[in-house]
């Protein structure tokens, strides 16, 4: 692509590859400037964000509720850690707890750390309030999952990449197939299943949306077995799938809410888990905790962002803007585009090719030479994920450049 034979641009990819661990294999594009829904590379090129730094810029880039908030916080006091009371966390947990009805909600940082967070409040529970033995609780997660990083969360991945080499693994996992609620059955016969881990779109896999009663069925199955349903939105919510909760398209409540990301609109670093006080309480003082956790800067932040979630009905937006775009997407007529799918503004296309081949990749430098910024998660399924603050004009001029260069890649095979 052009702007690899820039010097500028060649200079700062030459940094990254000498000095950053090689742990990522990003598009040569050097960002150095976001608004909104836009970026811009170091050249001064403009680019339409469609990858929203993985859903965690729901809110648009730098927007200025949420800066002003890091401003003005960052003056006042940024880090207390919870060795004391700080005037700025209560009032946060409170905002989430009544925004999505759960009694208490656990601070933490990355999403992995609040995924991590749930699996001990899940084991927590188990042996304190289910009575099973302890060290035998189960956990059980979807094939396809991506859940994070860490060396349980890994354990619990069926993808050869994130998990090979990393062993041993952590025990007492079970893996059942997603979107297979008789799968979930069988598994749940085992009396030692605390709980059921389950993202309700798999982002990383591709936009993998399991069939309308899924989620429900696997819900009451839960339910019916004393076994927590514990929701993974860290992609999925706060508003990126046209309701502030991917559950909440199918009525659900989970017994534990798993949130990162777009808490603080790509700001700084948040996460949470919520709960009710019969699992939260389950931990005590000094069984679980994080130095940055909950402190002052990260609680104005996000309370910045997602009051802003709210004002500017980013759900809304999300699930109209979500539905032109998908229906604009069908009507390119091109034998490249295997299928186009997705909810609210969590979209993928997917190629018309092997997972192994390079089209996708290919096409993705092709979007971003036209002005566009994506890219393929697992091989040939190209994710479609827009800030939420996108208006109808740049949905169409958008779906103009990605049909351009659809065309442009067809025309070069
Ligand atoms: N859960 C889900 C569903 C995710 O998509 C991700 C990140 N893509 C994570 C957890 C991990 O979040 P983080 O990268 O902030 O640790």
């Amino acid at each position: 692509m052009n702007a690899i034979s820039n010097t500028k641009t060649q200079e700062f990819i030459d940094l990254e590859d000498r000095y950053g661990a090689h742990n990522y294999h990003p598009l040569p594009v050097v960002l150095e400037r976001g608004q909104g829904i836009f970026v811009w590379d170091v050249e001064g090129k403009q680019y339409f964000d469609f990858l929203s730094a993985y859903s965690a810029v729901n809110q648009g880039h730098c927007h200025p509720k949420i800066v002003e908030a890091l401003h003005q916080q960052s003056k006042q006091l940024t880090l207390s850690c919870r060795a004391f009371y700080s005037s700025k966390l209560g009032a946060f947990e409170a905002f989430m707890c009544n925004m999505f009805c759960f009694d208490k909600l656990l601070p933490m940082n990355t999403g992995a750390e609040a995924v991590e967070t749930a699996l001990k409040l899940c084991r927590k529970w188990a042996y304190e309030k289910k009575g099973i033995s302890v060290n035998d609780a189960v956990i059980i997660f979807a094939t396809g999952n991506f859940h994070g990083r860490t060396l349980s969360i890994i354990s619990a991945s069926t993808d050869p990449q994130s998990r090979g080499g990393f062993g041993p693994y952590m025990p007492n996992f079970k893996i059942v197939e997603y979107n297979n609620v008789e799968a979930l059955k069988d598994a749940l016969k085992d009396k030692n299943v605390a709980g059921f881990v389950v993202e309700p779109i798999q982002g990383e896999a591709g936009i993998i949306i399991p069939d309308d009663n899924y989620l429900k069925d696997c819900y009451n199955l839960c339910k019916e077995h004393n076994v927590l349903f514990i929701a993974d939105e860290v992609q999925t919510g706060i508003a990126r799938t046209g309701k502030m909760l991917a559950v909440y398209h199918h009525n659900i409540q989970p017994d534990i809410l798993i949130l990162g990301k777009a808490v603080s609109g790509g700001v700084y670093p948040v996460s949470c888990v919520l709960a009710n006080d019969e699992i939260m309480l389950c931990i005590k003082p000094g069984e679980h905790g994080s130095t940055f956790g909950g402190n002052p800067l990260a609680c104005a932040v996000a309370t910045a962002a997602m009051q802003v979630v709210v004002d500017e009905k980013l759900a809304e937006n999300a699930q109209k803007m979500g539905e032109m775009m998908r229906n604009a997407l069908k009507k390119i007529s091109n034998p490249l585009i295997k299928e186009v799918r997705g909810r609210g503004l969590l979209n993928a296309i997917e190629i018309n090719d092997t997972p192994e081949s390079e089209t996708a990749w290919n096409l993705c430098l092709t979007f971003a030479k036209n002005g566009l910024l994506a890219k393929p998660t697992h091989g040939n399924i190209i994710r479609l994920a827009p800030p939420l603050v996108i208006n109808e004009n740049q949905i169409l001029e958008a779906v103009k450049i990605i049909e351009k260069s659809i065309n442009e890649l067809t025309n070069s095979l």
